[in-house]
C-alpha cells in the first residue's frame, strides 16, 4: 500500500504456508479446505468472531443454492446447514434458509478447530509487501502492535479485497457509468412481535409510504423489506439504505453507521407506532457494522459478466457455481434492478477469476472476484461465496508446490471439489 512500514523492522506474530485474511463465508471456508487439504493455514480476522456479513453484518437468510430442485453448491455450504441444524439454528417455520448467526459464530469455530486452522482474531491487515510479482509479507495492526505474517500462498477473504489493492492489484469499484456501488444496509431485529397480527406486505408497505411522504421516514428505498428468522416473535429487517459512501473510505463508513442508525430509529418508532403485532416489540438487535453489498472488484484473469451469468455460462475451468440472479439495489437512490437466469439454470464461476493478474502467489476467495457490477451483484451472495472460497483454499494448497497459482491444474482442481462433495457442472452426479 505505501512505504510507510519498514518490515524489517517488525516482531514476526506468525508464519504459516496459507495465510488467508478475513474470516467471512470466503475466507472462512477458504481456510477450511486448505487445511483439511494439509496446508498449514492461519486465518487473519479483524472482529472477535468469524462470520463476516453472517454475523457482524447480521445478514440472513441464504440465498437460493438450488437450480432445478437440485442442489447446485453443496461441499462446506452444506457441511455448515448441517452443523447449524445440529446446534439447532438451521431453519425457521416461516423461513426454512434463516441460520441462527450466533449459532453460526460456533460453527464457524468448530470447522476451524477440527481443520486446525490456526486463528488471529481482533487483527487487522495493515500492509502488503510485494516483490516479483509476489506478496512476501504482510503487515498485521492488533492491540500487540505492528507485526508482521509471513506466508507461501495469501488468499484474500476480506469482502473488500483489501488485501489485493494495498498489494497493487488492478481493481474496479461500482458501476461502470459512475463508480457508485450498491447501497449498504444496517440490518436490524424486533422481538416480540405478534406474528399472527402482522399485516399483508402490500398493506405495511402503504402504511411505508405515507409515513414517507409525511417526512417521517427519510430512506430512499421503495418498501420494507423483512424476513423471518430462526426464533418465533423475531422479525429481521434488511431496509435501511444508504446510498452513495464508499465502503473503502473510513470517513464514508462513519457517516454510514450515523445514517444507518438514523434510519433504524425512525423505522423501529414507525413499525412499533403504525403497524399492528409490533406494539409490543423492542429492538432487539442492530449489526455490529453496517452492511456493506458491494466495493472492490479484483481483476483477474477473467472478468465475469453479467451476459454468462444470466445465460447460466460452463467454463471449462467452472469451480463453483451460482443460480442467484442479478439483484442490483440502485446505488443512488430508489429502486432494485432484478433479473433472473432461465428457470432450472446456474452459471459457473471460473478458476480465472481468483486469480489477480500479476500475482503468482494471491487468490480471492470472497466477493470481491473479478466480474462486473451486475455480475456482482448475483456471485455475492454467501452461498455461492463460500463455494468460492472452498475452492480457492482447495487450490491453495495445490499450487504451494509450485508456488503459482496459474500452475494449478483446474480438472484435478475440480474432481478434488467433487471429491469433497461440492457441486460441480459436468462432473457430479445430479
Ligand atoms: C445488507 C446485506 C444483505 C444481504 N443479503 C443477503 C442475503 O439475504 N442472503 C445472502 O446469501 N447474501 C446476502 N448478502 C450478501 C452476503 O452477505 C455477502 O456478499 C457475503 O457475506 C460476502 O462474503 P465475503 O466473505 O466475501 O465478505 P464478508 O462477509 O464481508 O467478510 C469479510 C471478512 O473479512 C474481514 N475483514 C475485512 N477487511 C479486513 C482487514 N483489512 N483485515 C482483517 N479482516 C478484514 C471482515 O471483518 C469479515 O469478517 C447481503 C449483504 C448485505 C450487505
Amino acid at each position: 500500500m505505501s512505504d510507510a512500514v519498514n518490515f524489517d523492522a517488525l516482531d514476526v506474530a506468525a508464519e504459516a504456508e496459507v495465510v488467508v485474511v478475513g474470516g467471512g463465508p470466503g475466507g472462512l471456508c477458504a481456510a477450511v479446505a486448505a487445511a483439511e487439504e494439509g496446508a498449514d493455514t492461519l486465518l487473519i480476522e479483524r472482529y472477535g468472531f468469524l462470520g463476516g456479513m453472517a454475523t457482524a453484518g447480521l445478514v440472513n437468510p441464504f440465498m437460493t443454492w438450488m437450480a432445478g430442485g437440485q442442489p447446485i453448491i453443496r461441499g462446506l455450504f452444506e457441511r455448515i446447514t448441517q452443523r447449524l441444524d445440529d446446534y439447532g439454528g438451521w431453519g425457521g417455520p416461516k423461513q426454512p434458509s434463516a441460520f441462527d448467526d450466533e449459532l453460526f459464530k460456533f460453527v464457524a469455530e468448530d470447522l476451524c478447530e477440527e481443520a486446525g486452522v490456526r486463528l488471529q482474531l481482533h487483527t487487522m491487515l495493515a500492509d502488503v509487501e510485494v516483490a516479483d510479482g509476489r506478496v512476501q509479507r504482510i503487515a498485521t495492526l492488533s492491540k500487540s502492535g505492528l507485526r508482521q505474517v509471513c506466508g507461501e500462498l495469501f488468499i484474500d477473504g476480506t469482502g473488500d479485497g483489501d488485501l489485493a489493492a494495498w498489494a497493487g492489484a488492478e481493481v474496479k469499484i461500482g458501476r461502470e457509468e459512475d463508480g457508485h456501488c450498491q447501497p449498504m444496509t444496517l440490518c436490524f431485529r424486533m422481538m416480540n412481535v405478534d406474528l399472527d397480527r402482522m399485516p399483508s406486505r402490500a398493506e405495511i408497505n402503504a402504511l411505508y409510504d405515507a409515513a414517507k411522504e409525511r417526512g417521517e421516514i427519510d430512506n430512499p428505498r421503495e418498501n420494507v423489506l423483512k424476513f423471518f428468522t430462526t426464533h418465533d416473535r423475531e422479525v429481521h429487517f434488511n431496509t435501511t439504505r444508504v446510498v452513495m459512501h464508499d465502503a473503502t473510505n473510513a470517513e464514508d463508513m462513519t457517516d454510514a453507521e450515523l445514517v444507518g442508525r438514523r434510519q433504524v430509529r425512525q423505522m423501529v418508532r414507525f413499525l412499533r407506532d403504525e403497524v399492528a403485532g409490533f406494539e409490543e416489540a423492542w429492538l432487539e438487535e442492530m449489526a455490529p457494522q453496517i452492511g456493506i453489498r458491494e466495493s472492490r472488484r479484483v481483476m483477474g484473469d477473467h472478468v465475469l459478466s453479467v451476459d454468462e451469468v444470466l445465460e447460466a455460462r460452463k467454463f471449462d475451468d467452472g469451480i463453483a457455481r451460482g443460480s442467484y440472479g442479478v439483484d442490483i439495489h440502485n446505488p443512488a437512490g430508489t429502486g432494485t434492478d432484478i433479473r433472473h437466469l432461465p428457470p432450472g439454470e446456474a452459471y459457473d464461476i471460473p478458476y480465472r477469476c481468483i486469480t489477480p493478474r500479476g500475482f503468482d502467489n494471491m487468490l480471492i476467495a470472497a466477493r470481491c472476484i473479478s466480474c462486473d457490477h451486475a455480475a456482482h451483484s448475483s456471485m455475492r451472495v454467501m452461498p455461492i461465496v463460500m463455494a468460492i472460497g472452498e475452492a480457492a483454499g482447495c487450490a491453495a494448497q495445490m499450487a504451494l508446490e509450485g508456488g503459482d497459482v496459474r500452475g494449478v491444474d483446474t480438472q484435478a482442481l475440480r474432481g478434488k471439489l467433487v471429491g469433497r462433495g461440492a457441486s460441480i457442472y459436468g462432473l457430479s452426479e445430479e
